[in-house]
């Protein structure tokens, strides 16, 4: 029986009509089948410029000949070494494929059709995204000097509020918070709001006045923080992030995730690369040189860039971002146009290897005409 697509509309849940997937950094592949373009480089998905970790390439190779059977569902190894690893119990973490899957976890076990999730304007796209998934209606509050208002979020929480979406360094500004400003925001927000703190890019940041969260951790305080492999781990391929919060909240995103959400080769991987400090350090050290390279660059160009504490910049170009990123495909660099975020005038760059960082600059003057 054939379905006209009028049809199948009308099945649909209404509120999903509304959704737009998620844009995706364009992978080297596509560049390479669209422009036939086989040498480009890719600074535009904040991934590591270091490639993986060796050694857990290494634990991934073991794993290899074991993928006919399921993973271990409960992950046992993988969290017994985060637990060890950050000084809190088991029953205080959760993983998924992705900290996107913790987060989608969350606004599923909480937000029911009509109720708020609090964030702010600029910020990672998944948040609103997962939210209008559920029905959810998503509060996006102004940002304040392109940094996140803590205060104003506060304020824009409600009766109807049920989880608040944070992330610092936030996505893609790279503007932090300081501890006074997140200790005044737990404070202000009622104990019935779980606030999830997303750091996906904690480990790039310097400034000692940024507050980590695993200091608030507290079993009868509603705060999850969200922390990811994809980035400074260099495992974005692998997808797994993990969590952590009070177990009771825990226990039930347990029960609504799929078995098996961290596959082997994932569990292998993340368990490695935790133990592989000297890729970390050299990652870092790698991203907080480049970083300076490129700011102090860029500035000299005379471009107004943000403040920035993770491992990308974001560039205000004052001309279509879209026309800029476009230019800059076909001289094989994959950058980020920005609208999606609304900030149509502006481009966001991750830090690569120096000659990627060298031939960002020279590709941006040359499509700028600086
Ligand atoms: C990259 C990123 C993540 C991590 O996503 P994964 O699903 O763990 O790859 C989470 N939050 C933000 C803001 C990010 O930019």
């Amino acid at each position: 029986m054939a379905q006209t697509a009028a049809s199948i509309t009308s099945l649909i849940q209404p509120h999903l009509s509304q959704l737009t997937p998620y844009q995706a950094g364009k992978p080297l592949e596509e560049l390479a089948r669209e422009l036939g373009l086989t040498d480009a480089i890719k600074l535009a998905s904040n991934e590591n410029p270091l490639g993986p970790s060796p050694k857990a390439l290494a634990a991934i190779q073991a794993e290899l000949a074991s993928l006919h059977r399921y993973p271990d569902s409960h992950a046992y190894y993988l969290k017994e070494e985060l637990s060890r690893h950050l000084g809190i119990k088991v029953q205080q973490l959760i993983l998924g494929n992705g900290s996107d899957e913790i987060l989608d976890l969350l606004v599923r076990a909480l937000v029911s059709p009509g109720d708020e999730v609090v964030s702010t304007a600029h910020t990672f796209l998944m948040y609103g995204l997962l939210t209008r998934a559920v029905g959810g209606v998503f509060r996006a509050v102004p940002l304040r000097d392109m940094h996140l208002d803590l205060p104003a979020v506060a304020q824009a929480v409600t009766p109807r509020t049920k989880l608040v979406l944070l992330n610092n360094p936030n996505n893609p500004t790279g503007t932090v918070f300081s501890r006074a400003e997140w200790e005044a925001f737990l404070a202000a927000v009622p104990a019935t709001v779980t606030v999830v703190l997303d750091e996906a890019y904690i480990e790039f940041a310097d400034d000692p006045e940024v507050p980590r969260g695993l200091e608030y951790l507290a079993e009868d305080r509603l705060l999850v923080v969200l922390r990811t492999f994809s980035k400074a781990y260099g495992l974005a391929g692998l997808r797994v992030g993990y969590g952590y919060g009070p177990s009771e909240l825990l226990d039930f995103l347990n029960r609504l995730r799929l078995p098996f959400n961290v596959n082997r080769l994932a569990q292998a991987g993340a368990r490695a690369a935790l133990e592989d400090v000297d890729f970390l350090e050299r990652t870092l050290d790698l991203v907080r040189r480049g970083r300076d390279f490129l700011c102090r660059e860029l500035t000299r160009l005379g471009l107004a860039i943000v403040p920035t504490q993770a491992n990308f910049i974001l560039i205000r170009i004052g001309r279509p971002g879209q026309e800029v990123y476009q230019a800059m495909l076909r001289e094989g660099v994959i950058i980020r146009a920005m609208e999606s975020y609304d900030f149509p005038d502006c481009i966001r760059v991750n830090v690569g290897l120096p000659e990627e960082n060298e031939r960002f600059l020279k590709a941006l003057k040359k499509v700028l005409g600086l």
